[in-house]
């Protein structure tokens, strides 16, 4: 153990900033961080043993006692349900002998439950030691852990459903479906990597990138909607010893996919688009912030990072433009949807929790280590690429006079072709349905749970800014499935999950919200019982970050578009709240996240 915790802080050069990639290596390489590894990393990097193991206890994927020698992570988003994950959580308890949460008595296998993969087109779906087994039936599960028993590795184990195990693109679609349906200006097949780089930076300035940039009036396409041109020439004026960007690939919202397809099918764009930002805004180094969900595309995106050095693509003097040096380096999460927030993110990066900063500073003055950083999305360094090459008035003829430009869907559920849609801004949600397939359809959830709930009186709206704004997650629910309880329960406690547990509203609201629904799912709620969700609803605007701002919105969307559901369950005859304890339940959400409530507070 010593040995092995010594060379990995040595090869992140003992940096307390990399505790990320330093405790990721240790986990790997032990099935879990122990005491005793903490102990060291203190002595190393100096850090107190609380600062490491709070690290530690923030992250999903992280753990303190073994996880088995397979580690099976089962997807559990509503998505998975309704294709049949209850059938493989049944096998798989089965075949093993063990609950989810336990590992078999002989530490060969662990089972648990995790959010969802990225995986919502091709489910039900589970990462087995960071290798992803997708469309998984009864009858693969039994296979797959008869081969565990037979002590095969996971590449053999993978190899036996979905062929070879090298890291190479053929490989990776062989694990991993892209379902791409429909290709706009950033999936088309006529990109050549390197030709800004080359044929274009050369022969205008930083300033005219930006300058560009803004003409198009690109947005950022992570759901903030930021214009990103403003957002790269504040970062270029911001004083500092080093400019950073960042590509924020934590794409956690339940139902988006979108990323892994990009990334998988075009990366060189992805970091193309990096390392013009970086020459806009004068960087020194790019960071693509990848979710751990993603890790089987390590070797690949390193393979890729290599040809872009070979090729003169990243490095010193790029394109022969002296000053431009700029190289990108890959860190990756370790579970927690929070670190989608950009300065969540950024504490992410540096080592510890993932939890929101307050703002200001906003990141583009201080952001990593303190220094400016541009924080964008994977699809937005794609279409920074196209827009450079074409122009921004090339640019601004794609989708509507707020919304311009394209926007890449990730559509699943009950339709015919899941999969990865490009499509103008402006498409409207009818249109949409009939593109995918999808009939006899109940509800719309657009822009995942932290989205909106719609229902066909409203599929007349369009995708945009300025209408239904969305980072790119559609799910579709047919007439069957029944919306209380699959989904906005299940969406309710994705975000119970994952609150950092910093803000009281936050924290303890979104259970104490979900109790109540429950009651009423039991047959017991009263009218009153509506009126309070709508009321507690509010004190969440209260929260430091978009994640506790939103996380009434699968209650709020429902009881908006869905009343009928509601007043279905709820007893007419009676006015008061009889079965409901609100101390009981805010004493209930507070021991779930390790808190004394106080009731003498007001
Ligand atoms: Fe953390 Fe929730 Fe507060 Fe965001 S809103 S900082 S996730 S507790």
């Amino acid at each position: 153990m010593k040995n092995t915790v010594n060379q990995i802080v040595e090869k992140y050069g003992s940096d307390p900033t990399r505790l990320m990639d330093i405790l990721i290596d240790i986990q790997e390489s032990a099935g879990y961080i122990s005491k005793e590894a903490i102990g060291l990393l203190s002595q190393l990097l100096h850090m107190s043993q609380v600062d490491i193991e709070q690290t530690i206890t923030f992250y999903h994927f992280f753990s303190s006692k073994p996880q088995g020698k397979y580690a099976v992570y089962l997807n559990n988003s509503p998505v998975a349900y309704m294709f049949g994950r209850e059938a493989i959580k049944e096998t798989l308890e089965k075949e093993t002998g063990i609950k989810f949460g336990e590992v078999t008595a002989d530490g060969l296998i662990g089972l648990y439950d995790t959010a969802c993969i990225g995986m919502n087109d091709q489910e039900p779906a589970a990462i087995i030691n960071n290798k992803i087994f997708t469309r998984l039936t009864p009858y693969r599960i039994r296979e797959i852990v008869k081969h565990m028993r037979e002590g095969k590795d996971m590449d053999e184990l993978r190899n036996e459903s979905y062929g070879d195990g090298k890291n190479n693109l053929p490989s990776l679609r062989s694990m991993v479906s892209s379902n791409i349906r429909r290709k706009g200006m950033i999936l088309s097949d006529d990109y050549n990597s390197g030709t800004v780089t080359r044929e274009i930076l050369p022969k205008i300035s930083p300033e005219a990138v930006i300058a560009e940039i803004k003409h198009s009036h690109m947005r950022g396409r992570g759901g903030a909607g930021f214009p990103t041109g403003l957002k790269w020439e504040f970062c270029r004026r911001a004083k500092g010893d080093k400019h950073y960007v960042i590509c924020n690939a934590d794409e956690g919202e339940p139902g988006t996919f979108k990323d892994r397809v990009i990334l998988t099918e075009k990366p060189e764009l992805v970091f193309e688009g990096m390392a013009l930002a970086g020459y806009a805004i004068g960087g020194d180094e790019g960071i693509l912030y990848l979710r751990y969900e993603y890790r089987y595309m390590k070797n690949y995106l390193y393979g890729v990072l290599q040809q872009m050095r070979d090729n003169g693509l990243l490095g010193k003097s790029i394109s022969g433009i002296e000053g431009f040096d700029f190289d990108i380096r890959i860190q990756f999460g370790a579970g927690a949807y929070v670190c989608g927030e950009e300065s969540a993110l950024l504490e992410s990066l540096e080592g510890k929790r993932g939890e929101p900063r307050d703002k200001p500073p906003f990141p583009v003055e201080k952001g990593y280590l303190g220094q400016p950083s541009i924080i964008n999305n994977v699809e937005t360094f794609a279409t920074a690429v196209r827009i450079i090459q074409n122009g921004g008035e090339w640019f601004t003829q794609f989708g509507t006079d707020d919304s311009t430009g394209t926007k890449i869907l990730s559509i699943s559920g009950d339709c015919m072709f899941p999969g990865v849609y490009e499509v103008n801004w402006g498409f409207n949600v009818e249109d949409m349905l009939d593109m995918v397939g999808a009939y006899e359809v109940q509800a719309v959830q657009v822009g995942g749970p932290s989205g909106t709930l719609i229902g066909p009186a409203e599929f007349h709206r369009t995708l945009g800014y300025s209408d239904l704004s969305t980072g790119g997650s559609m799910i579709i629910f047919g007439k069957q499935r029944n919306l209380l309880k699959d989904v906005v329960v299940n969406f309710m406690e994705f975000f119970i999950d994952e609150s950092c547990g910093s803000c009281s509203t936050c924290r303890n609201m979104t259970q104490v919200m979900n109790n109540k629904l429950k009651k009423i799912l039991s047959g017991k709620g009263v009218e009153a019982d509506l009126i309070d969700l709508k009321t507690w609803s509010k004190t969440l605007n209260a929260s430091r970050c978009g994640l506790g701002q939103t996380a009434a919105n699968p209650i709020v969307s429902s009881l908006k578009n869905f009343p009928h559901l509601y007043n279905e369950l709820i007893q007419k005859d009676k006015e008061f709240d009889e079965g409901f304890d609100m101390e009981k339940s805010v004493q209930a959400a507070c021991t779930f996240v390790g808190r004394v409530p106080n009731f003498n507070h007001h």
